[in-house]
């Protein structure tokens, strides 16, 4: 890119931009794009990405939201005819417009780390449309994606994105690959949507409920943080053991919960926000 384009980074939009070259290389091996494939890309930036995943033969869309980088992408990569930029807020983005086929959608983002928890969770609404899923983020938070129960880590970021998603934590890259570097490491994660969903709740809002409720007081037992939800007699009978606390119980123990408060809900009642 020539000196002319250059672009001061914005700390407001989270921007760490990615030049170790190294770096980039191992994130577009992971990610393996090939040709015919529709990939979506969150957050380009001035295209560190970019540039390798168009390199593959697919066919990029890439949603930005700073304004000024609009010019630097569309000169870089505007006369491609795969290549198509959407400028707005990846969390108000409306994925149905990409008109991708079911289980199509390859999504890549060195994602700004304010967003990345409300945007994933903007992803898996509309999972049915996502084959997977590559994104940069801190590693504390790929930490807690990957986690599994019994430790400090497993949590509700954990659960309600483990419901959806097989979660691969790839590798770390310290803060000396991005400029400017960010005060904290990060890493690389794999999202696959499950074909099938393992444990599927009656309503998925109810495990959300249950999971929130459980993890707002993680020291206390589930008997007493559920009590306003669920009888102990009820907990017991979901097959768990109400004096564990919340990081004890794996997700097909939150989701027989769920269950069971579902059956406690006659139909058409409303969820007991
Ligand atoms: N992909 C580039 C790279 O690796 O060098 C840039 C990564 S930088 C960490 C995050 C990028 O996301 C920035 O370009 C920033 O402007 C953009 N961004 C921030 N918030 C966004 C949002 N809500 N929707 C879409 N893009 C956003």
């Amino acid at each position: 890119m020539s000196e002319s384009y250059q672009h001061r980074a914005r700390k407001r939009f989270g921007q760490n931009f990615l030049h170790d070259a190294g770096v980039i290389h191992r994130i577009l091996r992971a990610i393996h794009a090939k040709e015919a494939e529709h990939l979506l890309e969150i957050g380009p930036g001035q295209g560190a990405l970019t540039e390798g995943l168009l390199n593959s033969g697919a066919q990029l869309d890439v949603i930005e939201l700073d304004k000024d980088l609009i010019p630097i992408l569309q000169a870089k990569f505007g006369s491609q005819p795969r290549f198509r930029l959407n400028q707005g807020d990846a969390l108000k983005f409306d994925f149905q417009r990409l008109e991708a086929q079911p289980r199509s959608l390859r999504v890549v983002g060195n994602l700004p780390y304010n967003i990345s928890t409300p945007l994933i969770f903007h992803l898996l609404d509309n999972a049915s449309l996502i084959r997977d899923m590559h994104f940069m983020l801190q590693k504390e938070v790929v930490e807690r994606l990957a986690a599994g129960p019994g430790g400090g880590d497993w949590g509700r970021l954990s659960i309600m994105v483990q419901y959806h998603c097989r979660v691969e934590h790839l590798f770390n890259v310290g803060p000396g690959a991005f400029n400017p570097p960010p005060k904290v490491d990060s890493a690389i994660v794999r999202l696959v949507p499950h074909e099938v969903l393992p444990h599927p709740a009656k309503d998925h809002k109810l495990l959300e409920r249950v999971v929130r409720e459980a993890f707002n007081q993680r020291r206390k037992t589930l008997r007493n943080t559920l009590k306003a939800l669920l009888p102990a007699s009820e907990i017991e009978a979901a097959g768990v053991d109400g004096s564990l606390r919340p990081e004890q119980l794996d997700l097909a123990a939150f989701v027989r919960l769920a269950d069971k408060l579902a059956e406690q809900i006659a139909p058409g009642e409303p969820n007991p926000e």
